[in-house]
């Protein structure tokens, strides 16, 4: 066999893992499995890759090929061994950012190679001429659009700029309008390619990709999230139809459709279309909200709502942003361990975009091995508010926020949201009244049957532990 034969074979068992770790991610219990299968076939597909490199190119190219794969391994590594769970989803908009410019880089490179060679002479046949003018052009547009929308969605991520939408006058007709001019640049530029029309389409498309997602709201950031990532996968297969690479094909529709199919996911929990938000907020206009305050709110003691718990029937946990960044889970699983003890049902509603990643509380539930039985879905768990003698809001806000249901003009108006309210008592851990990730008021704080209990979750759980145990050291001293 020769080796461009077996890199040939090795492509294809590359794709076959590729899929199997996908299908391994999608549930808890195969999950490190699927993680085990992608990194196989990424090591696989870089071998491979590398092989066939090495046949037309020299020996310095190929060590320096080795030596950014050194690097950028060294830096991947570094960065997520460092990497908070609350970081994520900044981590992983960064990530995006980087496929997309390198489908620019490609793009740009694969457009001045056919240049330098002249069209008569060219390394691509003259019949197939327009064809490859088209590649290189869908490439950088869609490469160029998940650079700066990846961009926006790390500032807005990491809160170094503010996650409400911007919204300029007109703004779908602006996004509309470069959609078409991309169509005619497209089509000017497979008739008659040119320098200006290349500068004219990166520039075309950076902005847009850069309005497209600044337009979106915060509480529609994980919708974007997951279409910035079927973008990058798009924007991989462009490249590799540029490299003539198929594994980079396969690899990037399988990410690009896995990407399209979550965010579709992702939209049916939220209530939103699928189609607005993949058109940067298509027909939603200038949002009313705030976050000033809607009446006076009542505060609770540690000590106080441990008695609540202590006298509880039943308890339904909903976790949300703030567990994590409180690191609260591991408390928060031995209160629930505690109050089972006593006879107390405890259960979890987890809602399907609490945190800042599609599961994340599940993860860091499953971490602090809180039984899988306990923990369910807002679907399984929402009629069951209303029977429920106390709720434990543990940094959770968007996610709870029954303006969603009540408000038409609300920011998050439609999307479902856990009912906490209807239950007997509610209790909020937060350290402020400061509002959610969409940056809107939440009227359940100013409810009658809710009592807000200030300070760092993690620590209020905490206080809560240490007066279950003063009240009843019987049940503390168990292991
Ligand atoms: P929110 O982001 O709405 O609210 C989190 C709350 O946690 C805040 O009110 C904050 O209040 C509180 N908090 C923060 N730190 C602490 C702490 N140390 N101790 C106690 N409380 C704390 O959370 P939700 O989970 O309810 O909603 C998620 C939001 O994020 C939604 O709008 C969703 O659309 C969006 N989103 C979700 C993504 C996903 O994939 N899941 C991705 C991107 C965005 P205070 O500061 O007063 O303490």
């Amino acid at each position: 066999m020769t080796s461009l034969t077996a890199a040939h074979a090795a492509d294809l068992v590359a794709a076959l893992l590729f899929v199997l770790s996908l299908a391994g991610l999608s549930q808890h219990r195969t999950s490190r499995a699927g993680v085990a299968y992608g990194i196989a076939g990424m090591a696989l597909a870089l071998t491979a890759t590398v092989v066939v490199a090495s046949r037309s190119i020299s020996a310095g190219a190929v060590a320096l090929i080795l030596l950014a794969t050194a690097i950028g391994a060294a830096l991947g590594l570094w960065r997520a061994r460092r990497v908070e769970m609350t970081e994520m989803p900044e981590l992983i908009a960064v990530l995006h950012s980087f496929v997309g410019l390198a489908a620019v880089l490609v793009g740009w490179n694969s457009y001045l190679e056919v240049e330098r060679h002249g069209d008569a002479q060219s390394a691509v046949a003259a019949d197939l001429l327009s064809i490859h003018h088209a590649e290189v052009f869908i490439g950088i547009f869609i490469g160029a659009v998940t650079f700066t929308g990846s961009v926006v969605a790390y500032l807005k991520l990491s809160a170094k700029i503010a996650s409400r939408p911007l919204v300029l006058p007109g703004k779908n007709a602006l996004n509309l309008g470069a959609l078409g001019a991309f169509v005619a640049l497209t089509a000017w530029f497979t008739a008659s390619p040119g320098l200006g029309l290349m500068v004219a389409v990166t520039v075309l498309a950076l902005l847009l990709g850069w309005h497209l997602v600044a337009s979106i709201g915060g509480g529609d950031m994980p919708v974007v999230v997951s279409m910035l990532n079927s973008y990058s996968g798009w924007a991989a297969a462009a490249a590799g139809f540029l490299l003539d690479n198929d594994l980079l094909i396969v690899t990037g529709a399988l990410v690009g459709s896995s990407g399209a199919y979550l965010s579709y996911i992702m939209c049916r929990a939220m209530n939103r279309s699928f189609l607005s938000v993949i058109a940067g907020g298509f027909g939603i206009e200038a949002p009313a909200g705030g976050d000033a305050e809607q009446g006076e709110h009542h505060e609770i003691a540690a000590r106080e709502a441990a008695e609540l718990l202590a006298a509880a029937r039943s308890v339904i946990i909903t976790p949300g942003y703030g567990m994590a960044v409180a690191q609260a889970q591991h408390p928060v699983a031995d209160l629930t361990r505690r109050l089972r003890e006593r006879g107390v049902e405890v259960r979890f509603g987890v809602h399907p975009v609490a945190g800042r990643l599609p599961g994340h509380m599940n993860v860091l539930l499953a971490e602090a091995k809180v039984p899988y039985d306990v923990v369910l879905e807002m679907d399984e768990i929402n009629e069951d508010f209303a029977d429920t003698s106390v709720v434990l809001v543990i940094g959770a806000n968007d996610t709870v926020n029954p303006a969603a249901l009540d408000d038409p003009a609300s920011p998050i108006a439609g999307m479902p949201v856990l009912k906490v309210w209807e239950a007997e008592r509610v209790v909020v851990f937060k350290r402020s009244m400061a509002s959610g990730y969409a940056g809107v008021q939440n009227p359940l704080f100013f409810r009658e049957n809710t009592s807000m209990l200030f300070g760092d979750a993690r620590q209020s759980v905490d206080q809560i532990l240490q007066s279950l145990d003063a009240a009843d050291p019987a049940l503390s001293a168990r292991p």
